[in-house]
């Protein structure tokens, strides 16, 4: 191991968040010539042959991954999780209705909501804010328009650390996901699904790239939308409608081979995550109370472990001490306060494990 590398800590940031160490180990030996290209990725044009066959990879390997039916078009974007909270009221309002449908169960959720309703009606289909935003709903709480135009979710709600554990059940509106701080983390059964979107910076790379899943039949074709603004131009043009996020999309293409390859897929990926977060939530259950839980048990992420200690001063002893062996970036979001570990696919079993045996050995040391 390089001298840099072990000066890499356990990095427990929500995102940008760490990444496999083979898939930074791959990027520094390619950063000089990618082979066969004789100049670095970040050089060439993104109309090269090169670049086609980063793209056709990384496309492959997602739909290898994920099932991505035939039906279904994989975009690139740029602008982040939060340019979709206004492309997909953009696109998909259009000539199927008004009104959207959304599942508010966190911050992203909301800042989602707020973009739509500069573009047509919104209703809430369940409000968790009156709940502190501590859980998901039943598919039973859920109040259904049979009309909207579609229903917006959020698979995992990144600061509050609520997730929800299956899709929930919409009958026939188009269901859309802001799926940015768990894509990859387990297999999704996309044909559920009228658009998926996720952000690259938690389990799939690097800023600066959103993967965009959508069915065929909700891409517009009319032609009226800006053109960076279309889902269907996009779709037309292979993502290549202006130069697209190429160092990104080349993580990207990393990140999915050593998915496939070192993590042996999506099950086992999710296997692992779900093995990782009890070592965590055990720590909470049994700590009488020290340490207690944002989320409901049901709803718990399997991304962001989100916890309160005792008092302020108790926590910032905590982030600190734990900042001292070799644990970062735990802090919770302001709004909810706390330790938020986000434990993505790229964090080893043994970071986690070094944070439980912290969380232990500080408990016992108050
Ligand atoms: N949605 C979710 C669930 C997120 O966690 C984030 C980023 N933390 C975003 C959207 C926004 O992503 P971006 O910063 O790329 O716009």
């Amino acid at each position: 191991m390089s001298d840099r590398a072990k000066q890499r800590v356990f990095n427990f940031s929500p995102g940008p968040a760490t990444l496999p160490l083979s898939v930074l180990e791959q990027i520094q030996r390619d950063i000089l010539a990618y082979p066969g290209a004789g100049a670095s990725i970040l050089e060439i044009s993104h109309r090269s042959p090169t670049m086609d066959d980063i793209l056709d990879e990384t496309e492959a390997n997602l739909r290898l991954l994920l099932s991505i039916p035939d039906n279904y078009r994989v975009l690139f974007m740029q602008g982040g999780g939060r340019l979709q909270f206004s492309l997909v009221p953009l696109n998909l309002l259009y000539g199927r209705g008004t009104s959207a449908q959304y599942v508010l169960t966190g911050s992203w959720g909301k800042k989602a909501i707020d973009e739509a309703r500069r573009e047509g009606e919104v209703s809430l289909a369940w409000d968790g804010s009156g709940v502190d935003f501590c859980r998901v709903p039943t598919n039973e709480e859920l109040d259904l328009d049979p009309l909207a135009a579609y229903i917006h979710y959020t698979s995992n709600e990144t600061i509050q650390g609520v997730q929800f554990p299956a899709e929930p059940a919409v009958g026939e509106v188009p269901l859309v996901c802001d799926t940015s701080s768990d894509f990859l983390s387990r297999p999704i059964p996309i044909d559920r699904y009228g658009l998926l979107y996720a952000c690259a910076q938690k389990n799939a790379g690097a800023a600066g790239l959103t993967a965009v899943i959508v069915r065929d039949d909700l891409l517009r074709t009319d032609g009226e939308l800006h053109t960076m603004l279309d889902y269907g131009l996009y779709a037309r043009q292979r993502s290549l409608v202006n130069t697209p996020p190429v160092f990104a999309i080349y993580i990207l293409m990393l990140v999915t081979r050593w998915l496939m390859r070192d993590m042996g897929g999506l099950d086992a990926v999710a296997t692992h995550n779900a093995a990782k977060a009890s070592l965590l939530y055990e720590v909470l259950d049994s700590s009488d109370g020290f340490y207690s839980g944002h989320a409901e048990p049901a709803s718990r992420s399997l991304m962001n472990v989100t916890f309160r200690l005792p008092d302020d001063e108790t926590g910032a002893a905590f982030l600190s001490e734990a900042r001292d062996a070799g644990l970062h970036q735990l802090k919770g979001h302001r709004s909810v306060g706390g330790v938020r570990a986000s434990i993505y696919n790229a964090m080893p079993v043994a970071g986690v494990e070094a944070l439980r045996d912290f969380m232990i050995t500080f408990r016992g040391s108050r």
